[in-house]
């Protein structure tokens, strides 16, 4: 089983856990002796409510998050989210953008839809190769809240601390590229959402955890399916949630505490993508990598070789070697290696091998 797995470096959905995987396929037919799928099951019925209740706890300890705040299991993706959180947060007033890629663009731009919004801070002119400068003065004191995209996926930039929010505002952060892949301090964000498909789990689960009296802004008119008040109410059940989905984030959150939590995946995360990074260094400039040192993302490694030409043929001689979701985002082309909690540091050295062996037949 194991030899025939390739070196799954894709962005997302990406590679879950080879024991995550076994597990489910044992349980698939007949979980826990009931006779059925959990995907076959009621989500009303006492098996599945405790898988749900389960899995929220193992997410609270894992992340630490503390008991004034609300988990939810939704659907629609961190997309949904970019609409969401402004229409239940920003009741009136503007909220405040910090640009720093591709994401936190979509996400400013949905909020803009709806209301009013304000951009405080862009790495648009370097083209997003680093975490802009956030001055406290910039900041609009009575900004509904201050959103940042915590890792920025196809720019392979990220935050290592958090942008100062003035007046109390809360911050609120897209982490859907490195939820879990390092502790952090939840106490210090207002909301904070994923989408699972990068380091939770399979796709269709996104996971938002909200401080309780944000709770509060939620308008009565807002329809039901969007309003967190109301979800939150009825325990992220008010209607059919992704029961397998669910299961599947329980398995990888077990498989997380069982491999030592978030210090030791956030010491491997560091560790793997340095080893990257030290290829890129090293290369004299055959591969050059984008984001600027000290904003380099440990979930996503972004780089380019000399032109298309040499790249492309970078991906194909990639794939021949079972290496698979190389090929950078086709906003910004290149070469892009996903290494997330799951992805073995064997297939990181795997890389590394190849990306010295490509530069010694092509450099
Ligand atoms: C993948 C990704 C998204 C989009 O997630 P969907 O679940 O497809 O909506 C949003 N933000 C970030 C940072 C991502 O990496």
């Amino acid at each position: 089983m194991q030899e025939r797995r390739i070196h799954n470096f894709n962005a997302g959905p990406a590679t879950m856990p080879l024991p995550v995987l076994e597990r489910a396929r044992e349980e698939m037919v007949n979980y826990k002796s009931s006779g059925m799928s959990v995907m076959e099951m009621s989500h009303r019925s006492p098996q599945f409510e405790k898988i749900l209740h389960d899995t929220e706890e193992k997410f609270r300890k894992l992340l630490g998050i503390p008991a004034d705040y609300t988990v939810l299991f939704l659907q629609g993706g961190a997309s949904l989210q970019f609409a969401m959180i402004p229409m239940n947060l920003r009741p009136e007033g503007s909220a405040d953008y910090i640009l720093t890629g591709y994401w936190s663009n979509k996400a400013h731009k949905e909020a803009k839809l709806l209301g009013s919004t304000q951009v405080i801070a862009t790495s648009e002119e370097s083209g997003f190769d680093r975490i802009p400068l956030v001055s406290s003065e910039n900041q609009n004191p009575d900004a509904a809240f201050l959103h940042i995209t915590s890792n920025e996926t196809i720019q392979g930039i990220k935050w290592t601390t958090e942008p100062p929010c003035t007046n109390g505002i809360p911050l609120v952060s897209d982490m859907s590229s490195n939820i879990a892949s390092r502790p952090i301090d939840v106490n210090k964000y207002g909301l904070i959402y994923a989408g699972a498909q990068k380091n939770l789990g399979p796709a269709g689960v996104t996971a938002v955890i909200v401080r309780n009296d944000l709770l509060d802004r939620s308008l009565d008119n807002l329809p039901s399916m969007l309003n967190y008040k109301k979800l939150a109410k009825e325990g992220s059940m008010y209607n059919t949630p992704p029961t397998y989905g669910i299961y599947m984030i329980g398995l990888v959150l077990d498989w997380l505490i069982e491999n030592g939590g978030l210090d030791k995946i956030g010491a491997l995360n560091k560790e793997k993508s340095g080893l990257v990074y030290q290829a890129i260094d090293v290369s004299n400039g055959f591969y050059k990598g984008h984001a600027q040192p000290q904003d380099r993302s440990h979930m996503n490694v972004v780089f380019t070789l000399k032109n298309d030409a040499l790249t492309q043929q970078f991906i194909e001689a990639s794939q021949k070697e079972r290496f698979v979701g190389l090929k950078g985002h086709k906003s910004i082309g290149g070469v892009r290696a996903s290494l997330y909690n799951a992805l073995p540091i064997e297939a990181v050295q795997s890389l590394v091998e190849f990306m010295k062996e490509f530069q010694r037949t092509n450099g």
